[in-house]
């Protein structure tokens, strides 16, 4: 079988790994110069390596593991010291550290333990969130109707706990607000985080996801056959007369013949290309309801070291959600001697909300990060700033508001020959790396078995 994949993100690239090994030809097309979409990292001119997004592997990410040992890349990511750390003023750390104990004893002790939750906060906690811990998906998904934050309240958690704790994971999950994220998806990684150990922990790539995860994953696709081609962005597709595709037009007028295509595309890019005649099919038009999430990621690249935490830290109150000094996580980059680096620190800072800054000066927005960076680590008051970069996505993951879920479409599409990977597509997963690669992984199988039946 021919099979044409439009967009070489995770979720196409991983549905390219299992179209390959079943001996299909694969080609991709890519609208960029770069692989990876929201992964995506580049050389800037001075050879410091640039990235769409601080990106972290959880432990619970057993489909993109999968992928990755598969690709020959199990040794590209190290794991972290289990603890959520949160940066205070003026250099305090506090952190929720699990307890070396079975599950969910590990995550009691170490909430019991936790220095920035009150006495209040925690037993408000363990009593407003068991039925989290005890629910079923049944359960997660009778909870989409609302936000986190009234559900937080509904079951009487405390409101200290929220800002405090809850908030920074909704910033970090979906770039999004306690009071704008759907309870769905918070209550889901409750469940995974209060009874799997394992599930939880961080890993971050030794270089950066760009070298250590999508390049081995094209060097895989390409040396079993597969073509990548970039700056190759899909414009229209043209009809038979029974709705399915005939072929698929470039913006430069290429035009590519298959016997099945998937779309690997981001919900906001693939509506703009959907044919008229498909609209009148429920499954198309709800795609329509789908919104990205704005985010930014700056990279700062101080003189000297400014904290010496080897993990991903969590800040509130702050420009920036999630943060790492990448010069200790990711050993093998941003090292003296490389590009800008001159074994200072490199700070990678998630900033969400972003709405606002979308259309802000990036000089302006380095400010703001600055000043929160002076305020969180002192040392940085005495450094000196070597460079800064910014890169904003003005539509990133879809937002996970409350009723959306129900909409999240099926990898299978009305059309016979077109399937739908990417990360807002139906899997078990909210957007993220592991989404994704279990949406190109169930786009493959089931284009699979359904072109079987033809
Ligand atoms: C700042 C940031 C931090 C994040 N941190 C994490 C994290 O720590 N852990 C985690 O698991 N996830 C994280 N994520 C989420 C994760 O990056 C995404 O969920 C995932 O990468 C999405 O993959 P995808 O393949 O579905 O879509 P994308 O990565 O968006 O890929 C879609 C591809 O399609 C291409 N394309 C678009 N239009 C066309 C066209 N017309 N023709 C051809 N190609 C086209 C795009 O260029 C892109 O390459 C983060 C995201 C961001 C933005």
């Amino acid at each position: 079988m021919k099979v044409a994949i439009f967009g070489a993100g995770v979720a196409g690239l991983s549905a390219a790994i299992d179209l390959v090994d079943q001996g299909h030809q694969v080609e991709i097309y890519e609208k960029r110069k770069v692989l990876g979409g929201k992964v995506s990292v580049w050389k800037d001119s001075e050879g410091d390596s640039i990235e769409s997004g601080l990106h972290i592997v959880f432990g619970g990410y057993s489909q993109l593991q999968d992928y990755l040992e598969r690709v020959g890349a199990a040794s590209n990511y190290q794991w972290k010291d289990h603890a959520l750390v949160y940066a205070e003023s003026d250099g305090r750390q506090s952190s929720f550290r699990k307890a070396k104990l079975p599950s969910p004893w590990a995550e009691i002790v170490g909430g019991l333990q936790a220095d920035f939750l009150t006495m209040w906060d925690k037993i408000s906690l363990i009593r407003g969130l068991l039925p989290a811990i005890i629910g079923n998906e049944e359960y997660f998904r009778s909870q989409d109707s609302m936000t986190y934050s009234e559900w937080h309240r509904l079951r009487g958690a405390s409101e200290h706990s929220l800002q405090k704790l809850w908030r920074a994971i909704a910033l970090a999950m979906n770039f999004i607000e306690p009071n704008v994220i759907s309870a769905r998806p918070m209550i889901t990684i409750f469940k995974y985080f209060g009874t799997d150990y394992t599930s939880t922990k961080f890993g971050f790539f030794r270089k950066n996801p760009g070298e250590s995860m999508i390049e081995p994953m094209r060097q895989y696709i390409q040396s079993r056959g597969g073509r990548i081609f970039v700056d190759a962005k899909l414009s229209r597709f043209e009809l038979n007369s029974d709705e399915t595709i005939s072929r698929a037009v470039l913006q430069d007028g290429h035009t590519i013949e298959a016997d099945a295509y998937i779309s690997a595309l981001p919900a906001h890019n693939i509506k703009k290309i959907f044919p008229e005649t498909w609209l009148t099919h429920d499954y198309f038009r709800n795609i329509f309801r789908f919104e990205g999430s704005p985010v930014a990621n700056c990279q700062l690249w101080f003189d000297r070291k400014i904290t010496d935490l080897d993990n991903l830290m969590f800040s509130q109150g702050t420009i920036f959600a999630t943060f790492a000094d990448v010069s200790i996580t990711c050993p093998e980059d941003f090292q003296e001697g490389m590009g800008s680096a001159n074994g200072g620190s490199v700070m990678s800072l998630v900033l969400a909300p972003a709405h606002d800054l979308m259309d802000m000066p990036n000089e302006v927005i380095t400010q703001l990060v600055m000043k929160d960076i002076h305020d969180r680590f002192p040392k940085s008051r005495d450094a000196r700033l070597l460079k800064s970069t910014i890169v904003k996505i003005p539509q990133s993951v879809y937002k996970a508001v409350p009723d959306i879920d129900q909409y999240r479409p099926d990898q299978i599409t009305p059309v016979k020959n077109f399937f739908l990977a990417g990360d807002y597509t139906y899997q078990r997963y909210l957007a993220s790396m592991e989404g994704a690669a279990l949406s190109g992984k169930q786009a493959a199988e089931k284009l699979m078995a359904q072109m079987a039946k033809q």
